[in-house]
């Protein structure tokens, strides 16, 4: 029998520019409490974080959990320092930048705290709840608004020199004259072609190049959504929109398993929601552009964690690293 008054469950926070969500979870995964405040509206950053204590402490005292048996909070917020817990410059939170995020809330919640970016924060979650656990070298890409990555190699999260190892998203994987401009400014990188906006990109460019037939092509806007949708009812334009996503992902992840050796890529993310339809043709490209010696050492998955409760576990994940 566990002792109650023992320190050991995890505040989750994850930060978003709207919403801030938390939950109270256990070894296991298991979410005991979860609530939210909103992110905007308070007078400043310092009443925010008393704002978040007192959410967090009625959620604690309704569910009938002892404050005491907190024993670290962790964070999944934009723009975070990793080694010093500061955000600079989230162009999407309201309060000025440097923000000192976990220092502040250690003074308030008198908890060790630490914080991870999303993507970092993801790739814990699957190592300590998820379809990572027991796995000691991974890389997480999550297909969303942009791709994010990180990388786990040897049982721990690469960060390099500033925290922003891992950038995979933004390596360049075309260089010919038609390679997609990208949000960082240059030409080229993988999250112009795999992310939500770039399979959307896809789809438009085979409506106007091709006369594949396609439901899509009666729509006014297309989003990723859409295209996932469409290809579950066979539509081959969706489907093959998917193949070349998934020929550009497989190419992208023989590069980088040259990089760090994983056994696994672990996808995440609105675009993961369509891995079914651009997985054989990822494998295939994999196979084709990887180095030999890695030859059946690789597999692909999914995240395993509930999409609904993934970044509270993200967060929950990294302040029990914090923990230990
Ligand atoms: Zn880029």
């Amino acid at each position: 029998m566990k002792n109650s008054s023992k320190a050991d469950l995890t505040l989750g926070i994850d930060i978003g520019g709207t919403n801030t969500v938390f939950g109270i979870v256990d070894d296991n995964g298991d979410i005991l409490a979860k609530g939210n405040i909103p992110t905007t509206g308070h007078p400043g950053f310092t009443e925010y974080i008393d704002n978040l204590y007192e959410a967090v402490s009625i959620k604690l005292r309704d569910a009938g959990i002892p404050y005491e048996r907190l024993a670290a909070i962790g964070v999944g917020a934009p723009c975070i320092n990793t080694r010093t817990g500061v955000i600079e410059g989230a162009v999407d939170l309201p309060w000025e930048s440097p923000i000192p995020l976990t220092d502040r809330l250690t003074a308030v919640f008198g908890l060790p705290a630490a914080g991870e970016n999303d993507a970092n924060a993801a790739a814990l979650g699957e190592m300590y709840y998820g379809a990572a656990r027991g796995m000691d070298n991974y890389i997480m890409l999550t297909l969303g608004t942009g791709v994010g990555s990180a990388i786990i190699c040897d049982g721990r999260l690469l960060r390099g020199k500033r925290g922003l190892a891992g950038e995979l998203g933004h390596a360049i994987i075309r260089h010919d004259q038609q390679a997609r401009p990208c949000s960082c400014g240059r030409k080229g990188c993988l999250e112009t072609y795999t992310s939500a906006r770039g399979v959307v990109e896809t789809a438009k460019r085979l409506i106007s190049d091709t006369d594949t037939p396609s439901i899509l092509r009666n729509f006014d806007e297309i989003n990723a959504k859409d295209i996932g949708e469409a290809a579950k009812n066979g539509d081959p334009l969706a489907l093959a929109t998917f193949r070349i996503t998934g020929d550009i992902l497989g190419e992208a992840c023989a590069n980088f398993t040259t990089f760090s050796s994983p056994e696994a890529f672990i996808f995440f993310g609105g675009v993961a929601h369509s891995f079914p339809f651009f997985e054989e043709a990822m494998r295939r490209s994999f196979n084709r552009h990887l180095l030999w010696v890695y030859d059946g050492q690789v597999s692909f998955m999914r995240s395993s964690l509930p999409e609904a409760d993934a970044a509270i576990l993200g967060a929950a994940a990294t302040g029990r690293a914090v923990a230990m």
